[in-house]
């Protein structure tokens, strides 16, 4: 990201003046106060809102030709947005629906990514047959299935119990170690930005800006 500024219709500056580079591989969490711009920073670089000024480049792309050309992002939302009347693995094969992808290759996969998350059992299920930290699983499942080279959290464990929690960190970590996937998140909780990243970047709020960029070095979990 370079100079990128954001307002929104009503006027509000909601990030102001960015610069941003990161490198493939790299785990990235972003913490700061509620409304300090982290959401907006993330749907500017998945394509989903424009910036209102400066440069967003992805892989060399702009996030919209990123978007439209490729599968090379992917998002986890907060609440995991399955959807109702479709199973466990049709919610995954989701993101490969309209892929010019044989129908047996696209289970094949998907019965891959159930078992990355710990959930090969429960491919018929429906989700209002999974707890909460199942659930999020399944929606980690359908971003990977399409071997995004960047995956985008917004708080994906922040409604969890702790237990559930550590288990999905657990997860997460050795998936991004196995995959070489850049992954940027959203977090709260300083403890889980700490234990995750490589690094952290601190946003200030009113106009959202990011103050520094800390390097963790802790030895692998
Ligand atoms: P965070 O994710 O850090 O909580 P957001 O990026 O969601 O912050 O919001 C940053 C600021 O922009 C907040 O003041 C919020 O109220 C405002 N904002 C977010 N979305 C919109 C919108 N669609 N229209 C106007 N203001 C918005
Ligand atoms: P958690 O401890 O993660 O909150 P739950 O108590 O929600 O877990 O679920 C524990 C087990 O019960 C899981 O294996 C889940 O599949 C099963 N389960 C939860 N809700 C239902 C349901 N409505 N119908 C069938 N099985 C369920």
């Amino acid at each position: 990201m370079n100079r990128v500024n954001k307002m929104y219709a009503n006027g509000k500056v909601a990030v102001k003046d960015v610069n941003l580079t990161i490198q493939q591989g790299e785990f990235v969490s972003f913490v700061g106060p509620s409304g300090c711009g982290k959401s907006t920073i993330f749907k500017m670089i998945s394509g989903l809102i424009d910036q209102t000024s400066g440069h967003v480049d992805i892989l060399g792309k702009t996030p919209r030709d990123a978007q439209k050309e490729s599968t090379d992002v992917a998002f986890v939302f907060q609440d995991a947005t399955l959807l109702p009347w479709r199973s466990v693995i049709d919610n995954v094969m989701l993101p490969l629906e309209f892929r010019n992808i044989a129908h047996s290759e696209k289970k094949e996969r998907a019965y891959k990514v159930l078992e990355m998350v710990g959930l090969k059992e429960y491919t018929k299920a429906l989700p209002r047959e999974l707890s909460g930290g199942m659930k999020m699983r399944v929606s980690i499942a359908r971003a990977l299935i399409a071997k995004p080279k960047l995956l985008l959290m917004d708080e994906p464990f922040g409604a969890l119990d702790e237990i559930t929690r550590q288990n999905l960190q657990s997860e997460l970590l050795r998936i991004w170690e196995n995959e070489k996937m850049t992954v940027l998140f959203i977090t709260h909780n300083v403890f889980e930005a700490v234990y995750l990243s490589t690094k952290i970047a601190v946003m200030t709020p009113s106009p959202g800006k990011i103050e520094s960029m800390v390097e963790v070095n802790l030895p692998f979990p």
